[in-house]
């Protein structure tokens, strides 16, 4: 084929090709006279559209205005009066800084700009229809800048073609103009479309009361304020109580130095903020401001300045990720079983060692193990053992080899059918036989008075329908859910065995075969690197069966479980995840699996290892997929139910 011959555009077609990366639709245009108009100092701002934008923007501002000679100027490319030399562009502290948006605009509709400095009797207009200028003409018009758009894309048809409804992209401009109020709090905003007033934010309105006018009272009373600053950088704004969860991320608006930005790493940073406070699936409402110095952030990466790049991702991820932890972690508190109000938390237990060699359910529950355990289980116990101490007491007590003198005995209460309170005393070290032989006796659940675990005197629990917890606090009464919340606490326990750079891992002394479909086979073996990477190891075996070599060694149930855990969610899956992804979702899922489930009696070991483990896990009130793990009905609540009070 003959080379085709290379030639320079003409400077309109370029023009339009500019204007494709700023321009797209309405809203675009709004949000750059807007920015200008901020830029300028305004702290008034009135839009005015006709047709969802299509056929008039009208933006008019009191700020400083504009020279008439440089009106020309202002249509010319890459010309601006807010960066002069390559430093300005690495410390960029206005909003605009490109010289780009009204020559973009100018040549693709028709623009007018009128405009006068405080400090002129008369100010000037000029009009650029689609590149082409106009005359400058005297303007007698209050001090500021008012542009017109009209027309919008009239000489770019294919674009003009792509705008949606006027209700579509009024909603745009909506958002665009919202975005900009909350940036800049302090600054009156209007905006009027088809001479109906749709917006309007009074400048003395703070923040919150923006918040409250554009999302409503409901999402306003479920904020929670984030107040947080490291390095010269500082956090703040609000974040939706985990109540108020929303099935997408739009409601996610972040701020860098007042630019609205959408960016990854600070989504991210939100997203494992709210870990095990949101149904897997769910996304937190946020709006957030983040204050850096100009230099630490380069907002030049693309014309429509959305998205920036820190200097310093990891420092920007741990500020959002803190601050936003730290707020839910200050409200966290338990549902009550009334509709409003918090309840407490149970007072902290510490932890109290026990006698070597107890059959407690910090061994069945820390170590839950399947019938089916593999082989290599016994020689691992060991290992694994210390490898649950490291990771800040999940075996209750196992720590120490000898009974300390202020943990003393439990004290079981039983209460017999005639419903008459029995108190059995038995050593801390109690054998099942003698633990048996009490339940038996009385053919009732156990109520454990708890206080060698640290709690108040009083405090005591029992087992309902053997799925959940019955207990009673200084301040009134908890009801757990008993897996909700022993999966809680063995999801915390795996993840803080995944701390750490190389986490603990079991290589088992047969490697065991697993059976699978062949598509799982196939799957399985493709992702064996990934899987690699969460501690599981895996290799062909022939046929659809694959060959188990090593898992985490927190992982105490059979090889085969967890391969058929990391099956059904790789299938579940559309896109293989990230690696950090896979393996919280594995934790959780492992978590589940080996949790004890409704309807399994609990001895009174086991229902002080939950509670005492309640306090020591982060995040006890829900479980990782997001349930709550407890209820929580207050003394006042009864109280005021029985009508005992006032
Ligand atoms: P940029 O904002 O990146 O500088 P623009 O094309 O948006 O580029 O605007 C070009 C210049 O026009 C600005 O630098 C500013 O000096 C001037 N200007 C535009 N709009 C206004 C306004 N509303 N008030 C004052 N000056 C303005
Ligand atoms: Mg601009």
């Amino acid at each position: 084929m003959k080379p085709p011959r290379v030639h320079q555009l003409s400077p309109a077609l370029v023009g339009k090709i500019a204007a494709g990366e700023v321009v797209e639709r309405p809203a675009s245009v709004v949000k750059e006279l807007l920015e200008n108009a901020l830029d300028a100092g305004a702290s008034r701002v009135i839009i005015e559209l006709e047709q969802g934008g299509r056929e008039l923007i009208r933006v008019v501002d009191d700020g400083c205005g504009i020279v008439a000679e440089d009106l020309p100027l202002v249509f010319a490319r890459h010309a601006t009066s807010k960066i002069t030399t390559e430093e300005d562009l690495y410390r960029i502290g206005t909003l605009g800084f490109r010289g780009e948006a009204l020559s973009a605009i100018g040549s693709v509709a028709w623009v007018r700009i009128q405009s006068r400095p405080a400090s002129e009797e008369v100010g000037a207009q000029l009009i650029c229809e689609g590149g082409q200028l106009g005359p400058i003409e005297p303007w007698a018009g209050p001090a500021g800048t008012c542009v017109e758009v009209r027309r919008l894309f009239f000489n770019t048809p294919a674009r003009r073609k792509f705008l949606r409804s006027v209700a579509t992209e009024l909603g745009q401009i909506v958002e665009t103009v919202q975005r900009l109020a909350l940036a800049f709090p302090g600054v009156q905003f209007r905006l009027i479309h088809n001479e109906r007033e749709v917006l309007e934010v009074p400048g003395s309105w703070e923040r919150r009361e923006r918040l409250r006018h554009f999302f409503g009272d409901d999402l306003a009373e479920h904020l929670l304020p984030v107040e947080y600053a490291q390095h010269q950088m500082r956090l703040h704004g609000w974040i939706g109580h985990p109540s108020w969860d929303r099935a997408r991320g739009r409601w996610q608006y972040f701020f860098v130095n007042q630019r609205y930005v959408r960016d990854r790493v600070l989504a991210h940073a939100v997203q494992e903020a709210y870990r095990g406070y949101l149904m897997v699936g769910r996304q937190p409402v946020v709006f957030l401001f983040l204050e850096m110095p100009p230099e630490t952030v380069d907002v030049n990466v693309h014309p429509m300045k959305i998205e920036v790049r820190f200097r310093d991702q990891s420092r920007i991820h741990q500020l959002v990720f803190y601050g936003v932890r730290q707020t839910l972690q200050r409200f966290e508190q338990v549902p009550t079983m009334t509709p409003t109000g918090y309840g407490p938390a149970l007072p902290s237990a510490t932890l109290s060692p026990e006698p070597a060699g107890s059959r407690t359910i910090g061994h069945r529950l820390a170590n839950p193990t399947s019938k089916h355990t593999f082989d290599a289980q016994a020689r691992n116990e060991a290992v694994a053992r210390a490898g649950l101490q490291d990771s800040g007491g999940i075996v209750p007590g196992g720590v120490s080899g000898s009974t300390s003198a202020e943990t003393g005995p439990i004290r079981v209460h039983t209460r017999g059918e005639s419903g008459q309170e029995v108190l059995a005393e038995s050593p801390a070290a109690e054998s099942p036989a003698t633990r048996d032989a009490v339940d038996s006796a009385t053919k009732v659940s156990p109520v454990v008075e708890p206080g060698f675990f640290g709690m108040a005197p009083y405090v005591r629990a029992m087992q309902l329908h053997n799925t959940y917890l019955l207990v009673e606090t200084p301040d009134g009464l908890l009801l757990i859910d008993q897996h909700a919340l022993h999966e809680r606490i063995l999801y915390e326990h795996f993840r803080k065995q995944f701390q750490v750079e190389t986490p603990p891992r079991q290589t088992l002394l047969v490697p065991e075969p697993v059976d699978l479909t062949p598509a799982q086979a196939a799957l399985l073996l493709e992702q064996s690197a990934m899987l690699e990477q969460v501690g599981i190891s895996i290799s062909e075996f022939g046929g659809s069966t694959v060959l188990v070599r090593a898992v985490p060694s927190c992982w105490r149930r059979s090889a085969a479980e967890l391969v058929q855990i990391a099956v059904e969610y790789l299938e579940e899956v559309a896109r293989v995840p990230e690696p950090h992804v896979l393996l919280d979702e594995l934790l959780k899922r492992m978590a589940c699996r080996a949790a004890i489930k409704a309807g399994e009696p609990l001895s009174p070991e086991d229902i002080a290892f939950l509670l005492q483990h309640r306090s020591l896990v982060e995040n006890a009130h829900h479980c990782p997929h997001g349930r709550p793990t407890a209820l929580f009905l207050s003394k006042q609540e009864l109280e005021r139910q029985f009508r005992r009070s006032g």
